[in-house]
C-alpha cells in the first residue's frame, strides 16, 4: 500500500497515487473520507482505504465513492451495516486491532468478534485486518514483537474459525525497513516512498532519495549600508554593507517562522543566511561574498544535499520536529511540478492537477 493521506505527504496525492500504482502498488491508504473522494475526483480508480476513524454522516459518500472502511467497534460497525443495506451496495472493510499504539483500533478480544459479525454480513466483506506499530524507529525491538504476537494471535484465531482475513497488514515504512517478518500480506509506505528517513539514523534503501525540494528565484537583489535593518521587529542589522535577496517564501509556504536569522538557503550552491524576520510571503537572504546574485537566479529553500540548503532531515532537526512535520507542512498554495526522466510531466497548483504530454 502507497500511504498518500495528507495530499501524499505534501506531494501531491494525486500524482504520487497515479505513479505509486503505475509502479505495483495494489493500494492506497489515505486518512479521512473526503482524501478518498478527491482522489476519485481526480480520476484515481484503484483500491483506497481509509486508514482512520471517519464520522458515521461521512459513510454513504465513502460507500459511493467505493473506499474501504477501517472498523474499530460494534456501534460504528452496526451504522455500516445499516447504510450499507439502504443504499444496496457492498462495503470492503478492515478491522483495526489496537495492539500496543493506543490510538484507534479495537482491543484483541472485541476484533475477533468483530470479523464474525462481518463474516455474516452480506454488504459487508472483510478484506482485511490490520495494526499499527508504536516504536517500529525505536531502538528496543521488544514492543514491537509483543504486539506483533498479539496481532497473529487474531489472525490464527480467525484462521481457527475459518474466516478469511483478507489482507493482513502491520508494518509501515520503519517497520519494513528493519524487519521482514512482519511483512505478512501487504505493507503500508508512507514517509520512506517519498524517499525520507523515519527517523535519523535509519537507512534507506541505496538508490531512494528525497522525491521533494523547495526551489524559489530572487525577486529583488539590493544593498545594505551599515546599520540598516530588516525584516518586522528590525532583528538583523547589517555591520557592513551587504548585498541581500528578497525570496518569495513564507511562512504561510511552510517556511517556517522559526527559520528568522537562524535558517539558510542555497544560492549558487552556497549557503545563503535568512536576515530578520521570516514573512508570511517573502523572506530575505544575505547573499555570500563572491556570489554573483541578480534577480531571477534560483534559489534553493530546501534541498536533496550538496547544494548549499539543509535537507528535509536537515531542518527537521533544526526545528524540533520529524521530516513527516516538514513536507506535510509545506502549503497548497506551493505548486507541485513533476518530474520524471528530467522531464515537467504535471504541475499541481491551487487550481488543478496538470499533466502535460502525457
Ligand atoms: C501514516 C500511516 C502509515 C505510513 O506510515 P509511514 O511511517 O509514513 O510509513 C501506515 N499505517 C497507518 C495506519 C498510518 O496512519
Amino acid at each position: 500500500m502507497a500511504v498518500v493521506k495528507a495530499d501524499g505527504y505534501g506531494h501531491g496525492a494525486v500524482m504520487v497515487a497515479r505513479e505509486a500504482l503505475g509502479a505495483g502498488a495494489t493500494s492506497l491508504g489515505v486518512a479521512t473520507v473526503d482524501e478518498g473522494v478527491a482522489l476519485r475526483s481526480n480520476g484515481i480508480a484503484g483500491t483506497i482505504l481509509v486508514l482512520g476513524p471517519i464520522e458515521p454522516s461521512e459513510i454513504d459518500t465513502a460507500i459511493i465513492a467505493d473506499l474501504e472502511l477501517a472498523v474499530a467497534d460494534m456501534e460504528f460497525l452496526g451504522t455500516l451495516r445499516r447504510r450499507v443495506a439502504a443504499l444496496g451496495q457492498q462495503l470492503h472493510v478492515h478491522v483495526k486491532v489496537d495492539t500496543g499504539m493506543r490510538r484507534f483500533g479495537s482491543v484483541v478480544r472485541d476484533a475477533i468478534g468483530l470479523c464474525r459479525e462481518i463474516e455474516g454480513e452480506s454488504g459487508l466483506r472483510l478484506a482485511g485486518v490490520f495494526t499499527h506499530f508504536a516504536d517500529a524507529d525505536g531502538l528496543d525491538d521488544s514492543f514491537t514483537a509483543s504486539q506483533a504476537a498479539r496481532f497473529e494471535e487474531v489472525v490464527e484465531q480467525l484462521r481457527a474459525e475459518r474466516i478469511g482475513p483478507g489482507l493482513v497488514h502491520a508494518s509501515n515504512s520503519a517497520a519494513a525497513l528493519r524487519w521482514r517478518q512482519y511483512d505478512y500480506d501487504m505493507v503500508r509506505i508512507g514517509i520512506a516512498m517519498y524517499g525520507l528517513q523515519p527517523a535519523p539514523g535509519m537507512q534507506l534503501p541505496v538508490g531512494i532519495r528525497p522525491a521533494m525540494e523547495i526551489r524559489s528565484r530572487l525577486a529583488r537583489v539590493s544593498d545594505l549600508e551599515p546599520g540598516e535593518t530588516v525584516s518586522y521587529g528590525r532583528t538583523y542589522e547589517a555591520r557592513e554593507p551587504e548585498r541581500i535577496g528578497l525570496v518569495p517564501i513564507g511562512y504561510a509556504d511552510g517556511y517556517r517562522r522559526e527559520l528568522s536569522n537562524r535558517g539558510q538557503m542555497g544560492l549558487a550552491g552556497i549557503a545563503a543566511p535568512v536576515r530578520g524576520r521570516v514573512c508570511m510571503d517573502q523572506t530575505i537572504v544575505g547573499i555570500p561574498n563572491g556570489v554573483e546574485a541578480a534577480a531571477g537566479d534560483e534559489v534553493v529553500a530546501v534541498g536533496r544535499g550538496g547544494d548549499g540548503a539543509p535537507t528535509v532531515a536537515d531542518l527537521a532537526a533544526d526545528l524540533g520536529t520529524i521530516g513527516y512535520e516538514v513536507v506535510t507542512g509545506i502549503a497548497r498554495r506551493v505548486p507541485r511540478i513533476y518530474i520524471k526522466n528530467g522531464r515537467v510531466v504535471a504541475i499541481q497548483d491551487l487550481h488543478a492537477v496538470r499533466e502535460l504530454d502525457l
